[in-house]
């Protein structure tokens, strides 16, 4: 990687264009996650120490490309205020002579936040005119959003193209991490993954196997490839027509030397509910009336057995029905075996995407992971092996400054 990050400018008195990602969760008007917010207090420090004026550019939610109150960031103000400590003023509008003297009023060290970006066509379909109208308000570009960079528009791709531009500590972080995880990591390399279905992660799936030395499978997905070997999988939560794409997925592995892992046992009942009635058994034995919703004991220390010399893991997805109790454990106790091992030092682990953060928080380890990504799409993405249009555009710019 090649990018440039904060590092490398000289940020007295310039303004900074920091692309953030501050499409947070909030319910009534109030924040109820606040991590993507902390995670960029790092960014927003440096900028406020080194006298740069900065200007924090986000979308949230999916506003049709006019105003819309429900999505105004303006909510925003007393949250980023009490997480960066520095005061944070607004601009209802994102470019035009309003933004243009909200920015022009800011002193060295001072943060301004403009309005939705989504609330303007340009945005979403990357135009130039728009594009224009956004670097006219800066001097340098600072992309600190990885969530955002699966995505081609003005303000996390053209931008780049404008102005002189570096990553920010989020995302020179996600990046690291992600980097250390799957395009050089220290082997052996054990993946896992869960989640309900292999259908929206198939190009994951395909292209974890060419790169890792095990892939452990949980979840209802694992329901799909035991039934493409013709394990019976009962009412369990199972894409009988995703069989042939299972069986393609176990032939490339083979052909690239990863080995699959199923669970052995698993959490059976009839009825579905939280504690509703359950008992274990082998893989092989679910009878035809019962669904498997968690994976057992015995997969969990077949689990930690291929976690021992493990030096990387990788993990996206739950592996049992986490939301409801106890169907909560296995994933617990698989998250909780590999936050010991990257506590004691031995395994860099790196989740992300989808559930997976609220699965670790849920299982009380989320920070003894060696990297969570907040990134869900991106993640994803980034997994499947696809170049992100947001850090290409960095790599591509390294010589703009
Ligand atoms: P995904 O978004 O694909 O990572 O899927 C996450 C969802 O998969 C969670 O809501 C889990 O409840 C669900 N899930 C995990 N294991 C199972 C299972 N054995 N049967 C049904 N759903 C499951």
């Amino acid at each position: 990687m090649t990018f440039k990050t904060l590092r490398d400018f000289d940020l007295k008195g310039k303004t900074i264009l920091l692309r953030a990602d501050l499409n947070v969760p909030a319910k009534d008007g109030v924040v109820t996650d606040t991590t993507r917010i902390d995670r960029l207090k790092p960014t927003i420090d440096w900028l406020v120490q080194h006298g740069a004026k900065t200007v924090v550019l986000s979308h949230f939610g999916r506003p049709k490309g006019g105003f819309e109150a429900e999505f105004s960031l303006a909510f925003l103000t007393k949250d980023l205020q009490e997480s960066w400590g520095v005061p944070v003023s607004f601009g209802k509008d994102c470019i035009g002579s309003d933004a243009l003297a909200l920015v022009q009023s800011l002193q060295p060290g001072q943060v301004c936040l403009l309005e939705n970006l989504r609330f303007h066509k340009g945005e979403e379909s990357n135009d130039p005119i728009f594009t224009k109208e956004l670097a006219k308000l800066g001097n340098i570009y600072i992309n600190d959003a990885f969530s955002a960079a699966h995505r081609a528009h003005a303000s996390t791709e053209g931008l780049a193209h404008l102005m002189p531009t570096g990553a920010g500590f989020l995302m020179e972080a996600e990046l690291n991490a992600l980097h250390n995880a799957l395009e050089s990591p220290k082997r052996p390399v054990v993946a896992i993954v869960g989640g309900a279905k292999i259908s929206t992660k198939l190009s994951v799936l395909d292209n974890l196997v060419r790169k890792v030395d095990v892939l452990f499978l949980g979840g209802g997905m694992a329901n799909t490839f035991l039934f493409a070997q013709g394990v019976e999988v009962g009412k369990s939560l199972c894409e009988h027509d995703m069989a042939d794409e299972a069986r393609k997925i176990m032939k490339t592995a083979q052909d690239s030397g990863c080995e699959i892992v199923l669970p052995s046992d698993r959490v059976i009942l009839k009825e579905f509910g939280k504690n509703a009635p359950h008992t274990i058994c082998p893989t092989k034995d679910v009878p035809a009336d019962q669904e498997a919703v968690d994976i057992g004991p015995d997969s969990i220390a077949l689990l930690r057995n291929k976690l021992t010399g493990a030096k990387t893991v990788l993990w996206n997805g739950p592996l049992g029905v986490f939301e409801v109790e106890p169907f909560d454990k296995g994933t617990n106790e698989a998250a909780r075996a590999v936050a010991e091992m990257t506590s004691g030092g031995t395994l860099v682990s790196v989740a992300g995407g989808g559930d997976t953060v609220s699965a670790l928080e849920h299982a009380g380890v989320a920070d003894k992971f060696t990297y969570v990504s907040t990134a869900g799409g991106a993640f994803l993405e980034w997994m499947e092996g696809k170049t992100l249009p947001g850090v290409a555009a960095l790599n591509a710019c390294k010589s703009a400054a």
